[in-house]
């Protein structure tokens, strides 16, 4: 249930409808708006009766909620959310570029790296410290030492760090080592750890399993959100299909479905979807010009002697060219105009 409060509706109004709605023993989670403030209501297993919250002073009316996701939907909010990410933001009218290597290998990679990325124009440094590998055999990363050296590297040239959380004990670590805690496709499902992702503060960036549905994605961001962590991004990745010329299918119908039905930004991972370097750009461009808020791109300065994932990882070369190709395509899409409605 959505209760939304009146226009010049007190403190003491919204205090009131806190307290009863946790007298129910519900949750009460307050939504302020640019228009209104509402109170979104979640727990009840079943209908709620909206009678004895719209007869509370400074409530407007009280509604029910029909979509399973309360908060990721957009019937709880109806403006897109907006994260703030170092300097800038995720969501709304920018485009935003997250980049770097799929693993922290070292201080000389992860530094070149980032150099390379800021001249480009990125808006911030991705590198996993923790990697979940198919493979027990494939490179697992440097762990702590991996977040010590993206901490470094942000220190030398303001770019915030985006790196995965793979477990509790990791989560902890990277939040607070990082900018953007990045829960993987494979722990997309991983309730536990979703729920702990939303019980801290960092913004989370949510990667859409393998076979995971548009409703999926969103009861996953649900359970970061009915944590109290309202900083979520959406990333498709790639599902796997019957195609075989690609190592996942880019999903970018994905992009107009969830601005249908949620608030959050999405962006767009071409790299782990093609997992062909020579294929990543022009998804890229799809993708800025299919309204995705951003990019996630692998980069590694030398892709041939990378750890993990060299093959579908941009070089240092014509990256730049990249990021002003994709943010000239999304200025001339009004991706608002079919945005949240
Ligand atoms: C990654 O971003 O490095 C990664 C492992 O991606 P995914 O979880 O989408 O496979
Ligand atoms: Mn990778």
């Amino acid at each position: 249930m959505l209760i939304v409060m009146k226009k010049g509706s007190s403190r003491e109004d919204l205090a009131r409808v806190e307290r009863a709605v946790e007298d129910l023993g519900l949750r009460p989670h307050v939504l302020p708006g640019a228009e209104r403030t509402a109170v979104a209501v979640t727990g009840n297993a079943g209908p709620l009766d909206p009678a004895p919250f719209e007869a509370l002073p400074g409530v407007a009316q009280a509604v029910p909620i029909t979509r399973p996701y309360k908060l990721a939907g957009n019937e709880a909010r109806s403006e897109p959310t907006r994260v703030r990410i170092g300097a800038g933001t995720l969501g709304g009218e920018g485009f935003f570029v997250v980049a770097g290597p799929c693993a922290v290998e070292s201080d000389d990679q992860i530094l070149a790296t980032a150099h390379l990325l800021k001249a480009a124009g990125a808006d911030a440094l991705r590198g996993g410290a923790y990697k979940p590998r198919s493979s027990p055999y494939s490179f697992q990363g440097l762990g702590a030492e991996g977040l010590a050296i993206l901490a470094r590297a942000r220190e030398a040239t303001g770019l915030p760090i985006v790196t995965e959380a793979v477990d509790e004990a990791s989560l902890e670590r990277v939040a607070e080592a990082a900018d953007v805690v990045q829960v993987g496709a494979r722990n997309m499902q991983n309730y536990e750890l979703l729920k702990r992702a939303g019980r801290q503060r960092k913004p989370v960036l949510l990667k859409r399993g393998m076979s995971a549905t548009l409703e999926d994605l969103l009861l996953s961001a649900e359970y970061v959100m009915s944590e109290g962590n309202r900083d979520v991004i959406l990333c498709e990745r790639g599902i796997r299909t019957f195609s075989q010329h690609s190592r996942y299918t880019l999903d970018l119908s994905v992009i107009p479905a969830l601005r249908d039905v949620s608030h959050l930004p999405v962006i767009v991972d071409p790299s782990h979807a093609t997992g062909l370097r020579g294929r990543v750009p022009s998804m890229a461009r799809a993708a800025a010009a299919a309204g995705a808020d951003g990019v996630l791109l692998e980069v590694h300065p030398s892709p041939e002697r990378a750890l993990s994932d060299g093959r579908q990882s941009l070089g240092p070369d014509r990256v730049g060219e990249l990021v002003a190709e994709l943010r000239a395509i999304a200025s001339v899409v009004s991706r608002r105009a079919e945005a949240v409605r």
